[in-house]
This record gives C-alpha cells, sequence and structure tokens, in this order.
C-alpha cells in the first residue's frame, strides 16, 4: 500500500522521482499529492492563445492547423514547424530534426502542447514544445496520459521543462491508485459544522474531478485546512502570549486623562471616543493589549493615543511612541507636546500640577540633549518617549513602562511584536497600540496579524475638507500639466502651500541631469523599452525654480538628506517659510501642515493605490478644500491608468486597499508564503476567501480555548507543526 509518507521513488521509480523532485522538490507521496493542479480544461475546450503571457511555461489546448517541413540553410538537416490553433489565433511549435512528427501531427488533431513561450520576429511561439495528442478514437483507453484524458475535466498541473502537466497527471493517477489514503485531521463534528469533505476524498477529488462541483467541493476543503492551520496557530501564539501578564493600568479619576480632556480644544468624535473605550478596558487588563487601530489620515489617531498614554502614566507607568523616521518622531514629540499644552510641561514653569514629560530620544540628538532624554526615561521623569525603532534596540531602559505605541508601521508581523516587548519589557509585557493610515483588508489583518484585534476610525473630524483628485494624463494633453503649474502659483497666491511628489530622488552616479539642456523632459518620450525614466526631485526641482515656479520659495525633501536638514527643511514648510515642497515620498507618512491644500504626484503610475491615498491626505487637513493631481504618462484604459482613475474617482481608503489586494499577485502580500513550493497557502486566497477566514479564526480560538496545546486533536497540531515549521520565516516574519 503506498501511504502518505512514502516515498515517490519507491512507488514511481528512480528516474522519474528524481525529474520530480528536481522540478518541483516533490519527494513523497504527501507532496506529490499537494501539487494541486492549477486549474482544469474542458474536454472540448482550446485554450485561448491571445491570453498566454511571453516566458510562461504553458500548457495549451490547441488543434493542428498545418506542418510545413523544410531544409536548414546554414547547417544540416531539417525543421519542422507545426501551426497549432484556438481556432482564432495561432502558435508555431517548431522541431529540429524531428522530420518523424509529421506523420504524428496531422492537420485537424487535437492535444495538449507545453513549453516556454518566446516569441519570434512578432509571432509567438513554443520553444522545444512537449505534446501529448488526444486520439481520434477517443474511447480506446491507451495506457497512463490518454486515461487522464478520459474524465471531463483534464487537470493542468504547475509544469516544468520536461515535465509537462500530462506526466505529472500521469504520477499522481499512479499514485492515487494504490494509496491507502490517511486520517482526517479534522474532528468529524467540526467537518460536518463547516460543511467541508474528508481529506482523502478533497485530494482524490482535486485531481480527478468528473465536474465542477467536485473541484469546489475539493478547494473548499484544502482551502479550510490553510486557513484553519494558520488561524490555529495564530491563537496558539495569543495564547502564548497571555502568559506573560502585562501591567493593570485602570482609568484612574481625578488625573491627567482627565484634566486632559476636559481642557480639549475640540470635541472628540464618535470613532475616537469609541476606540478609546475600547483601549481603555484593554489597558486596564493584566492581558497584554495587542491593538491596531486604523484610521483614515487626519482621523485623529495621535489623539486616541495620547489618551491611551495619560491613562498609563496615571496609573504610574511610562508610555513609549514609535515612528517609523526621526522626522516623524520629532514631529510626533512636537504635536503631542502642543496638544498637552500645560500638562506636559512638568518641572516647568506654568505646568499643570499633575503634569507630565515627553521627551524626545532619536541618534541625531546633540549629546548633552541625549543624556538628558535617557535619565529622563530611566527615572520615569518623562510618562512619555518618543522615538524610532531603533530607540528599543539601543538598550534604553525605563523606570517601568507599560505601553508601546507604534505609529504608521503596518509592515509588522508577530514576531517583531515579539521581539519589540522582549526588548521593551522587564518581566512584564508592555501593551501594544499600533496605529496605521493604510487600511489593512480585513482577511490580511485576519491573515497575517491574526493576533492583533482591529478597530478603524472611520470619520474624519468634523469641518475637514474634501480632497478633489484628478488625472493630469501628460502624453495625451500636455497643457493640463502647464495649467497644472499655473494652479499651483495660483495656489501659492493665496497663501497656500503646496507639495509636489516624485518617485526618485535623481543625480543619480552615471545619470545626465536633463537640466543641464535647460530643458526638462515632463512630457514623456518613450524610450526604446517603452519606458522613461520618471522624474526626479533633483530634476524637477530645478527645472521648475527656472521656470514655471520661478520666484516661489521651493524646498526640497528626500530621503538621502541627513536628517538634520530633513528636520530643517520640514520645519521651514510647517513654518510657511517654502510655499512649494519638492519631495519624495518622506512626505508620505504623518506630516502635518494644514495650510498646504496641494499635492502635484508626478508620474503616479508608479505609486500603488494605497499609497496614492496616504499621500494625498498630507492635504486638505485644514479647512481650505484640497486638490490632488496625480500627473501620468500612462495611456488611457491601460491597467496603470485604470489604478489612478480608481484613486480619483473614491476617497474611501478601505475599498482601494482592496483593490490594491487583488491588483497584486497575492505573494507580495505575505511575503514568499505565497510563491514558493513549500508554501503554507497554495489555494487560499486573501482577497476571495474571507468568510473562510472569518470562520477558521472563531474556530480556532475555541478550539485553543479548550485545549491550548491541542493534545486532544493530535491531527490539529501535527498540521499546525508542519505549517509553522516549513513557513515560520515567511508568514510570521515577512509580514
Ligand atoms: P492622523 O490620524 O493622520 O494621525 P492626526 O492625529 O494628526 O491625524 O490629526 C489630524 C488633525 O486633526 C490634528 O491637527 C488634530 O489635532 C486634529 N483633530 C483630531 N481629532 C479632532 C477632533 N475630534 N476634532 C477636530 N480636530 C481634531
Ligand atoms: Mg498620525
Amino acid at each position: 500500500m503506498i501511504g502518505w509518507d512514502s516515498e515517490l521513488d519507491r512507488v514511481l521509480g528512480a528516474k522519474t522521482a528524481k525529474a520530480l523532485d528536481g522540478a518541483f522538490g516533490i519527494s513523497t507521496v504527501g507532496d506529490l499529492l499537494r501539487h494541486y493542479p492549477r486549474r482544469y480544461a474542458e474536454r472540448g475546450e482550446l485554450t485561448p492563445i491571445g491570453g498566454l503571457e511571453i516566458g510562461e511555461h504553458a500548457t495549451v489546448l490547441a488543434r493542428v492547423e498545418r506542418v510545413d517541413k523544410r531544409r536548414m540553410r546554414s547547417r544540416r538537416g531539417t525543421i519542422l514547424q507545426a501551426r497549432i490553433t484556438d481556432g482564432t489565433r495561432s502558435l508555431s511549435c517548431t522541431f529540429f530534426n524531428q522530420a518523424w512528427r509529421e506523420r504524428e501531427l496531422s492537420p485537424g488533431k487535437r492535444g495538449m502542447f507545453a513549453g516556454k513561450v518566446t516569441a519570434y520576429r512578432g509571432e509567438l511561439q513554443l520553444a522545444h514544445p512537449e505534446y501529448q495528442l488526444f486520439s481520434a478514437d477517443e474511447d480506446s483507453d491507451e495506457q497512463g496520459a490518454a486515461r487522464n484524458f478520459a474524465g471531463a475535466l483534464i487537470p493542468v498541473y504547475p509544469a516544468a521543462q520536461g515535465i509537462p502537466s500530462w506526466s505529472v497527471g500521469r504520477c499522481v493517477a499512479q499514485v492515487l491508485d494504490g494509496w491507502e489514503g490517511v486520517r482526517d485531521p479534522l474532528p468529524e463534528s467540526l467537518r460536518q459544522r463547516v460543511g467541508v469533505v474528508s481529506l482523502e476524498e478533497a485530494l482524490r477529488l482535486v485531481h480527478r474531478p468528473d465536474n465542477l462541483t467536485q473541484v469546489n467541493q475539493a478547494r473548499r476543503r484544502l482551502k479550510w485546512d490553510e486557513a484553519f492551520g494558520v488561524q490555529l496557530a495564530l491563537a496558539q501564539s495569543r495564547q502564548r502570549q497571555g502568559t506573560r501578564p502585562a501591567p493593570p493600568c485602570p482609568r484612574r479619576g481625578g488625573g491627567l486623562a482627565e484634566a486632559f480632556e476636559a481642557e480639549l480644544p475640540f470635541t472628540l468624535t464618535e470613532g475616537q471616543r469609541e476606540v478609546g473605550e475600547r483601549i481603555a478596558e484593554d489597558l486596564s487588563g493584566e492581558r497584554p493589549m495587542n491593538r491596531l487601530v486604523q484610521g483614515e489620515v487626519g482621523s485623529g489617531k495621535t489623539v486616541v493615543a495620547l489618551r491611551a498614554m495619560l491613562q498609563v502614566v496615571d496609573a504610574g507607568r511610562q508610555a513609549v511612541m514609535l515612528a517609523p523616521t526621526e522626522v516623524l518622531a520629532a514631529q510626533h514629540a512636537r504635536s503631542l507636546r502642543e496638544l498637552l499644552g500645560r500638562f506636559g510641561r512638568a518641572g516647568e514653569l506654568g505646568a499643570a500640577e499633575r503634569a507630565t514629560r515627553v521627551c524626545l530620544l532619536t541618534g541625531s540628538l546633540p549629546a548633552a540633549r541625549r543624556k538628558q532624554a535617557l535619565l529622563d526615561a530611566a527615572s520615569g521623569a518623562a510618562g512619555i518617549v518618543v522615538g524610532t525603532h531603533a530607540l528599543l534596540q539601543d538598550g534604553v531602559s525605563f523606570a517601568g513602562l507599560g505601553l508601546v505605541v507604534v505609529d504608521e508601521q503596518h509592515r509588522f508581523g508577530v514576531e517583531q511584536r515579539d521581539a519589540l516587548r522582549e526588548r521593551a519589557g522587564e518581566r512584564s509585557c508592555p501593551h501594544l497600540l499600533v496605529m496605521t493610515a493604510t487600511p489593512i483588508p480585513r482577511t490580511v489583518a485576519m491573515t497575517v496579524f491574526g493576533d492583533l484585534r482591529t478597530s478603524a476610525l472611520r470619520e474624519l473630524p468634523r469641518g475637514r475638507a474634501p480632497i478633489s483628485t484628478t488625472v493630469v494624463p501628460s502624453a495625451e494633453k500636455p497643457s493640463w500639466l502647464e495649467r497644472a503649474w499655473q494652479r499651483v502659483r495660483e495656489e501659492v497666491a493665496e497663501g497656500h502651500q503646496v507639495y509636489v511628489v516624485c518617485s526618485r530622488v535623481g543625480d543619480e552616479s552615471g545619470e545626465t541631469s536633463s537640466t543641464e539642456t535647460g530643458e526638462l523632459h515632463v512630457v514623456p518620450e518613450r524610450g526604446e523599452s517603452g519606458q522613461r525614466t520618471p522624474v526626479s526631485v533633483l530634476d524637477l526641482a530645478e527645472w521648475l525654480r527656472r521656470g514655471p515656479l520661478e520666484g516661489l520659495r521651493l524646498g526640497v525633501l528626500h530621503g538621502r538628506l541627513p536628517s538634520e536638514d530633513k528636520d530643517a527643511v520640514m520645519r521651514c514648510f510647517a513654518d510657511g517659510e517654502t510655499d512649494v515642497l519638492v519631495a519624495t515620498t518622506v512626505v508620505e507618512v504623518g506630516v502635518d501642515v494644514p495650510n498646504a491644500t496641494m499635492m502635484m504626484i508626478m508620474d503616479a503610475d508608479r505609486f500603488g493605490m494605497s499609497q496614492l491615498h496616504q499621500l494625498r491626505g498630507r492635504v486638505g487637513r485644514g479647512d481650505s478644500p484640497g486638490l490632488c493631481l496625480l500627473v501620468s504618462a500612462a495611456m488611457p484604459q491601460s491597467p496603470a491608468r485604470n489604478r489612478l482613475d480608481a484613486v480619483a474617482s473614491t476617497t474611501d481608503g478601505f475599498e482601494l486597499a482592496r483593490l490594491d489586494l487583488q491588483q497584486r499577485r497575492e505573494g507580495d502580500v505575505l511575503g514568499a508564503a505565497q510563491s514558493g513550493r513549500s508554501s503554507t497557502l497554495r489555494m487560499l486566497s486573501l482577497v476571495h476567501d474571507e468568510e473562510l477566514i472569518a470562520t477558521a479564526r472563531a474556530e480556532a480560538e475555541e478550539f485553543v480555548e479548550l485545549d491550548p496545546e491541542l493534545r486532544e486533536h493530535p491531527g490539529l497540531a501535527a498540521m499546525v507543526t508542519e505549517l509553522v515549521d516549513e513557513d515560520r520565516a515567511d508568514f510570521l516574519e515577512k509580514a
């Protein structure tokens, strides 16, 4: 009998086993059965040739159209060229010195052809194709491959050179025939509740379905296992974390938090209030808080964080706020101090009675100030410490850390968070609050950030002006771009400020500046590759200074500036001393200049939809309406242009994040976890399987609650072990 762990060389022979191992890393029966068909071809169907992509290894169902044979000119031998067709377009298959194939490939025959798609003189080709023809008399059940074609649905497997789909199919068929089956790791009751077939049935059906209903049954079960495995792993990680208690920081009447709120110059939005309640509850418990607050740019996340920090300070603990860059850390420290007013000036003249102190701790501080800041953190004099992520790595010590707030950092997996806490906490584990303006689709939040509770701020504080967004198609309508620069001048004339964002810094070594000719090709010139180099901050600033924006005060900001310079440039802009800031995406996160009302994003197609959304959130932060212009040479109806149109047509960041996720390959979302062969999530789609993931999460939570180590369910425990061993790095870290 053939078992799950049987080595393939014993089942299929050494040669075949070696080929499978070399091509796909498949060595056991289990590996092979997990090599799922990528899709299914229907018996009568022909594969649309127009849909093939150059460079892909394709399996095509087609009909032989005609065959030509000729002698090679330079060498001895023959070239045989077979044209195969889907009825509309055709593809040529070339064979060298294999004239005998002429007899096989007679016009009218149908079959599967596999090979790498290439283009030669404008024609699509299959290089060194392999093929398997359907026999004219399709009932004559020949051995092996032919039997594969007997079903109504032909599985099409991920294939490789030398191992076409049908060879994989033949191996699978051989294994399935003698397979003893496998024990189902899912308890029967759960299977019934969720409505999935057994694992054995799913595996048999996925490889040899009679119809699409069976395919769907099989897929549902296999997806379920993936979703459930991940959720079990996450639930266990949550459970384990709960074992190191957090310092409880309950609300205290008559404390700093209360006093601060009484003097807030605005009323909190309903969302801020609700999320605040949740956080306040979380903080008062011994179980470490793990919360992600998502909110549009300008939705007022800082106040939410500050209230949480004050509750912690009231409880006699300290809070740390981490930002991704020094510029942002400095800005946070400033705005926290501003918001706090006299409540944040402990030790200074005019401080409130219970005041605390906000201290900024970054690498670029002058030595004396840094020393003071370190002292304030260690002694507990500073209730709130603001810094970059490096802060915790540098071994800064605290008198008693109760809360870590991480701002604008969504690329933050479970393990990083654990590590962060490891460094931050002594014996206890501080509470954690993560804030992000990049909305994270629910499925991603549940899968990648499975142990984070999420809450959202969906409304903007009242009185915030709307942002309107327009695409400026610089290739078709160059005059619009000229008009846009004029618009910048008008905006400045009204006393407002403007951002101009580029995708690159410029002045890379070896590159000649196009401003040397006194002219900048802001209107695209297509190079041979059809791609022009995007305009850079340095070139554009220079050109604007001498051209359309002559006489305006221009600032230049990018990541290559030393951090003091960045700070200075940002401060000039914040203070209204510059009119126009030409910058890279360093302005992306957290920057708050209410007087900036317009943003032009050059080569906007270079950015992702969520990123554009986040960028434009920099404007319209004050009372005047914001304007965002997306400049792009992308052609109408091109995918790039469609994305820009989508950004222009909605201000719903959650919707854009969802579209963004759909557009990206899922592999990019989960790092290598989706793409590699040892991938955990082969079938599960974060875009399409939201409901399944949610159910899996709820079920996993219950199982782990009752039986943390899954002792009663060795099958499930094994599922988790397999998954965590295989993909730990990928799925837990690369998030
Ligand atoms: P973000 O969520 O982008 O971090 P901020 O916290 O920086 O947003 O808030 C943006 C601006 O809105 C700040 O100037 C802040 O003081 C202000 N703000 C926050 N909450 C409210 C509110 N409820 N009403 C009015 N203004 C608010
Ligand atoms: Mg912010």
